[in-house]
């Protein structure tokens, strides 16, 4: 009866490799299958060094260090994410400046970046929000004239391209999450890609617990030792075992995502015209991640409404974010903060559908005579 809002799909395949690395008796990071993920990312996506790490927060802090983030070092991002995007910087010290969104995409609003930019600036993390590109263009024009490195978390946005090239091959740096609402999972986990070259023999380390055992291991050196900054940021190998059955099977996984999500907005276009919702802009020079559908309502009351009518008929959509900016924390630090207003408006009226790879036919069939019952009332 109950029509979750995210079930994650595991089938036979991730079940005989987690079996077999379990066999295989390689418990730890780094093993067999990770190396086989580290090969796929990289090969697929052209980045010269890929990481498998226990999350993308971790990813993110990992950036973090490698930036030699610290206290009083500004990171611009946008206010409208997840609060990982923040805390990993905060952590090292900086202070967050959020910067507003675009109407359309949902996306960083590069228009407002030269003004937010200062002598402290260290970082621009953008965000490929639902997996549709940000402007990467300007925003790249506007780093590189300020000598800014950028880090794209891309946690929605695996496999979406911006102007025919992958997310997550423009930043410096990029983040993955395969925790068990993103795309491809293995319940919690991620990746750092590293596209500027310089950062890789750190990045190894820093996940190393701040020792050069990669290159121990990989007999470049007789002992390993301490040598910077670290923490423990490599997830087992079982857990890349199950990643490895999920990366199989990714263009199955997509394939449908896509189907489920134009399904939704070619049956709500009418309903959503009518009632004055907006359904998701996709400019034609990105192609999507189909990562989620999400409306915009009218009014926040459409918002709280439609939520709570679904939840009355089992059927869980949600909302997020609230702005980071607004959050008390984030008011305690001295942020120069000129206001979010899009993030706002759209935070107060955005609505999320259930959206995933196993969702069924007849279930979305439900969900969509749901909404189209009511425009009748
Ligand atoms: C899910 C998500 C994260 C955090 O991912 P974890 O793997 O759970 O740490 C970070 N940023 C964004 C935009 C996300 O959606």
């Amino acid at each position: 009866m109950k029509i979750a809002f995210n079930r994650p799909s595991i089938t036979d395949r991730e079940r005989a490799y987690l079996d077999d690395a379990l066999s295989g008796g390689h418990y730890s990071g780094d093993g067999p299958y990770t190396r086989r993920c580290h090969t796929f990312f990289e090969s697929t996506l052209g980045v010269p060094k890929a990481l498998l790490t226990t999350s993308c927060t971790h990813a993110l802090e990992m950036c973090a260090i490698l930036l030699d983030i610290g206290p009083g070092d500004e990171v611009i991002l946008p206010s409208f994410t997840f609060v990982s995007t923040a805390n990993a910087f905060v952590l090292r010290g900086a202070t967050p400046v959020f910067c507003d969104i675009r109407e359309d995409t949902l996306n960083i609003d590069e228009a407002l970046l030269p003004a937010l930019i200062s002598p402290k600036t260290k970082a621009i993390v953008v965000v490929h929000y639902a997996g549709v590109g940000c402007e990467m263009d300007a925003i790249l024009d506007v780093a590189q004239a300020h000598d800014i490195p950028v880090v794209e978390d891309n946690a929605h946005g695996l496999f979406g391209k911006y102007k025919g090239r992958w997310l997550g091959t423009f930043g410096a740096l990029a983040t993955q999450s395969f925790h068990e609402t993103k795309n491809l999972t293995c319940g919690e986990g991620g990746a750092l890609l590293i596209n500027d070259t310089k950062y890789i023999d750190r990045a190894e380390i820093i996940r190393e617990k701040g020792t050069n055992r990669s290159r121990f291991f990989r007999g470049q050196i007789d002992k390993y030792s301490w040598v910077d900054l670290g923490s423990s940021y490599l997830p087992s190998d079982l857990l890349a075992a199950i990643l490895w059955g999920q990366i199989e099977r990714w263009s199955s996984i997509q394939n449908r995502r896509r189907e489920i999500w134009t399904r939704y907005d070619t049956e709500l276009t009418e309903w959503a015209d009518q009632n004055g919702a907006r359904r998701p802009i996709v400019p034609d020079h990105c192609e999507q991640a189909w990562h989620m559908y999400a409306l915009i309502m009218r009014e926040p009351e459409d918002q709280q409404q439609l939520i709570a009518r679904l939840k009355s008929h089992q059927v869980m959509a949600v909302f997020h974010y609230l702005p980071l900016h607004h959050a008390p924390i984030a008011q305690q630090m001295a942020t120069r903060q000129p206001g979010c207003p899009v993030t706002e408006r759209i935070s107060e009226r955005l609505v999320r559908l259930p959206f995933y790879y196993a969702l069924k036919d007849e279930d979305q069939d439900r969900i969509i005579h749901l909404l189209l019952d009511r425009a009748a009332t």
